[in-house]
């Protein structure tokens, strides 16, 4: 057997051992697995945005609640000033300094009224985040539980197909033991940025690239012995033995 054939059966070897361990891969399993992967950590992703909205809430809450507070202390204070007014003559009285204080009173009502409605929106916006944290957690679990059976079942694919990937390395091992060192090293620089290294001469073209091989490479070709690479796309061109 010539060295480009051994070469070619080793290919061959590769090309199937290449094909099985992608198929197993690429099973349904395999993709749904991946599937439940994205669907979980877009969920995580969801559920940091909806923490981090949360803890921003909360902080309004208790910037309105404080809010209100220092407004009743305002509100207590106007009051006593009130009750001590509830003593003056009227001839003390001045009308400017009553009508102040009923603005003031105004003021501080108004602004009790905007906080009270300011807490009762971001309540609002809390229990709205809230539950939608639950539902993200429970979307979570379940891709979780499905991508555990997933991985399970996806284990049993594998173990199912040890023995046949074995037998398939052991196939390539033997056929690299028929080739020589010089053109198995060729072989894998060509790996490194095509595919398929050897590609078949089909009448006068390459069937790798396709393209048509000038008379000088075609004469080259016929010659026992001799490597020769697509000028094209470099693979080595195999001439089938009859
Ligand atoms: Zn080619």
């Amino acid at each position: 057997m010539s060295n480009l054939k051994a070469l070619w059966d080793y290919q061959g070897a590769e090309i199937e051992l290449e094909n099985y361990e992608k198929a197993l891969r690429n099973t349904e399993t395999r993709k749904k697995l991946v599937q439940q992967q994205q669907i979980f950590q877009n969920n995580q992703h969801k559920l940091k945005q909806l923490e981090q909205e949360s803890v921003l809430l909360q902080n309004k809450l208790s910037e309105a609640a404080g809010q209100v507070e220092i407004l009743k202390k305002q509100m207590k204070s106007k009051k006593e000033e009130i009750a001590e007014i509830a003593d003056y003559d009227l001839e003390d009285l001045f009308l400017e300094d009553v009508r102040e204080m009923i603005k003031e009173c105004e003021n501080i009502k108004s602004a009790v009224e905007l906080n009270k409605r300011k807490v009762v929106e971001v309540m609002h916006r809390l229990e709205k985040s809230e539950g939608e944290i639950k539902e993200t957690l429970v979307k979570m679990s379940n891709a979780k539980k499905l991508f555990d059976q997933l991985k399970e079942a996806h284990t049993k694919e594998l173990e199912a197909g040890k023995d046949d990937l074995e037998k398939l390395r052991a196939n390539v091992a033997k056929a690299a033991k028929g080739v020589d060192a010089a053109l198995m090293e060729k072989y894998k620089q060509i790996k490194q940025h095509r595919p398929n290294p050897m590609a078949k001469l089909v009448g006068d073209r390459c069937e790798g690239c396709k393209m048509q091989l000038p008379s000088g490479v075609l004469q080259s070709l016929k010659v026992e012995g001799n490597v020769v690479e697509c000028e094209n796309c470099g693979r080595i061109l195999y001439v089938v033995e009859e």
